[in-house]
């Protein structure tokens, strides 16, 4: 299982797919990408190998700014099938998780009961519609992460995208790994191993449990479990492999 993002001008569509190749080592049972665009989604998923996903995406390009995250699934709640596969969309809003939401039940349960509408079997769809339900509740997009984030029980690694907040990539990490890089000219990354990284960047920050934020076209920012801003510690990657 694996987590990519890119928020850049380059080809976001390669950059996903290559970035899901590096991490296969992991295993998967199926693999989706989103990319947010000129202010339209565009999202792919399919089950089985990464074969499956670039043939479904060999018709769309990428190409100008643009938000884009990656998964690789290992089927904890769910069968391996396409609709459980990630991304997990709301109404416009996009996530990809890695790890286990324990409370995901009790979660679903009460956003279920305010009319959300939920179409896999996974613990992950939960972060879309509790994102969603608070920012309709009258919060602004990182307000309504962070407080996702903070009634989320469980292991995770999460890139959440929305509409409401374009040109920018929500992160949070606890119990999964993940890894921010930056390179020089401006461009984030996402993985959940520094393999996805390797010659794309060499300014990486490991994040550290509790920590989360946002990478925009202007910067990164980042804070603990408390909402207090973090320093970034920028670590090197190796140029090539
Ligand atoms: N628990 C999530 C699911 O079953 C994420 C699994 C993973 O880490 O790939 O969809």
């Amino acid at each position: 299982c694996g987590i990519v993002g890119y928020l850049g001008k380059h080809d976001t569509k390669a950059i996903l797919l290559d970035g899901l190749k590096e991490l296969e080592y992991r295993g998967y049972d199926s693999a989706g990408i989103a990319v947010l665009q000129a202010e339209e989604f565009s999202y792919f998923k399919a089950v089985g190998k990464l074969a499956n996903l670039e043939a479904k995406t060999a018709d769309f390009t990428t190409s100008g700014f643009a938000a884009g995250i990656g998964h690789t699934r290992w089927a904890t709640h769910g069968k391996p099938t396409e609709i459980n596969a990630h991304p997990h969309l709301g109404d416009a809003s996009y996530v990809v998780h890695n790890g286990i939401i324990e409370n995901y039940q009790e979660l679903k349960n009460a956003l279920i009961s305010e009319g959300a509408h939920f179409l896999s079997q996974t613990d992950t769809e939960v972060i879309v519609h509790l994102f969603e339900s608070l920012l309709n509740g009258g919060l602004k997009p990182f307000d309504a992460f962070r407080e996702t984030v903070s009634r989320l029980k469980g292991a995770y690694a999460i890139l959440l995208v929305t509409k409401q907040m374009p040109e920018t990539i929500f992160f949070a990490k606890h119990g999964s790994p993940m890894i921010v890089g930056v390179n020089e000219s401006d461009e984030k990354f996402f993985g959940s191993s520094d393999a996805a990284l390797i010659g794309k960047c060499h300014r990486v920050i490991y994040l550290e449990d509790g920590q989360l934020g946002f990478v925009s076209r202007t910067g990164i920012h980042l804070e603990d479990a408390h909402a207090a801003a973090v320093v970034p510690h920028f670590a090197s990657l190796p140029e090539s492999k």
